[in-house]
Formats: C-alpha cells, sequence, structure tokens
C-alpha cells in the first residue's frame, strides 16, 4: 500500500491518493479531442498533452482520493451539459481530474495534479492508449502495442462495478452526496464526448 501525494502548480491545493498499488495500476492516455479541449481552454495544453495530445490519466476509486488543502479553490468545468465533470484548479490552472455522474465511483487523476516525485514506480506503467482517432501526430506503433486499447472498456467496467461492490464510492471529494462541491461551469463546444 502507498500514498501518491497530489497537488496543483502553485501549491494551495493538496492532498493524496491512497492505496495506490503499481501492479494493478489502472493508468491510460487519453487521446480525446474533449480532454484537449479542456486543457486548451484552461490555457495549459503545453504541460498537460503529450506531443501526440494525450492526457495520461490515473484511475482509481472515488474513496481513495482526499484533498486535504485548498477545496474552496477547487473549480469544475463541463464541455456539454452531459459531459464529464472535469475539475480543476482555480488558482493556477491545474487540471486535476475527471469523473462521471456522481454515483459513479471512478476519478481519473490528471497527472498535472500527481505531485508525487515517485509517481512513476507507484502508478506503474501506462496501460492503454485510447481514443487514438483524436490524435493530434501519429503515435508510434511501439507505444500503441505496449499499452492496447482493445479491451479497456471492458475492464474499467468491470473494476467500476468491482468498486462500487467494495463500498469505495463514498466518500467522493468532488460531490456531497450527489451534488458537486461547486457549480459546474458549461464550456459548450462542438463534437462529442468520449
Ligand atoms: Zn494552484
Ligand atoms: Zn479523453
Amino acid at each position: 500500500m502507498d500514498n501518491l501525494a497530489l497537488a496543483c502548480r502553485c501549491g494551495t491545493i493538496s492532498g493524496r491518493a491512497i492505496k495506490v498499488y503499481p501492479h494493478h495500476g489502472t493508468r491510460v492516455v487519453c487521446y480525446c479531442k474533449d480532454c484537449q479541449a479542456f486543457a486548451q481552454a484552461l490555457g495549459v495544453a503545453e504541460t498537460t498533452l503529450d506531443a501526440y495530445g494525450g492526457t495520461d490519466i490515473y484511475q482509481l476509486p472515488a474513496a481513495r482520493v482526499q484533498i486535504h488543502r485548498g477545496q474552496e479553490q477547487v473549480r469544475c468545468l463541463r464541455l456539454s451539459e452531459k459531459g464529464l465533470y472535469r475539475w480543476y484548479a482555480g488558482c493556477c490552472n491545474t487540471p486535476i481530474a475527471n469523473t462521471l455522474a456522481p454515483r459513479m465511483p471512478l476519478i481519473g487523476l490528471i497527472h498535472t495534479f500527481i505531485s508525487d516525485p515517485g509517481a512513476e514506480g507507484k502508478t506503474g506503467p501506462i496501460r492503454a492508449r485510447v481514443n487514438l482517432g483524436g490524435a493530434t501526430g501519429e503515435i508510434p506503433r511501439e507505444l500503441v502495442r505496449s499499452a492496447p486499447a482493445k479491451g479497456y472498456v471492458r475492464k474499467l467496467l468491470f473494476k467500476i462495478l468491482q468498486w462500487k461492490l467494495t463500498g469505495q464510492s463514498r466518500p467522493n471529494p468532488f460531490f456531497t452526496g450527489n451534488q458537486p462541491i461547486c457549480t459546474p461551469e458549461i464550456h459548450a463546444q462542438s463534437g462529442g464526448e468520449h
């Protein structure tokens, strides 16, 4: 069992993820246009996206993410009325995490909010590269081969179910009951969300 230190770039918001096990890591890189649009809306695409427009995300159950300081600076943006809840730091525009509906226990921590110097060893390697159709450049074949998208959604749904059944949906640092901790701003844009 290991803890992973979390903080925004300026340090106002901080916390930790607990029980981070590299051997069953759920680290993915998402190349969808909406993840790119989120980073662009915050003006931090350069530090958030990889060379092909991908966002490195570590997925874990809600109950394993804790925010200890700076909660009042947490902001939420949605790219459509039904879009993901995309959380960021109001103090310095650091992308924090993505979440689904309040009852879904999944939190996708964005690498920009992981401040732990030992993060790589704790979260394990990238397991899947997904939504490759949105990539902004040709991803080298060996990268795709080492982290295939195939089976990703099925595995993820299975994990979400397990997390629900084992009571790891709550507490969720981004929701009080079914209410987001702050009112999401809706940034409508064209194109669907993955
Ligand atoms: Zn900050
Ligand atoms: Zn995405």
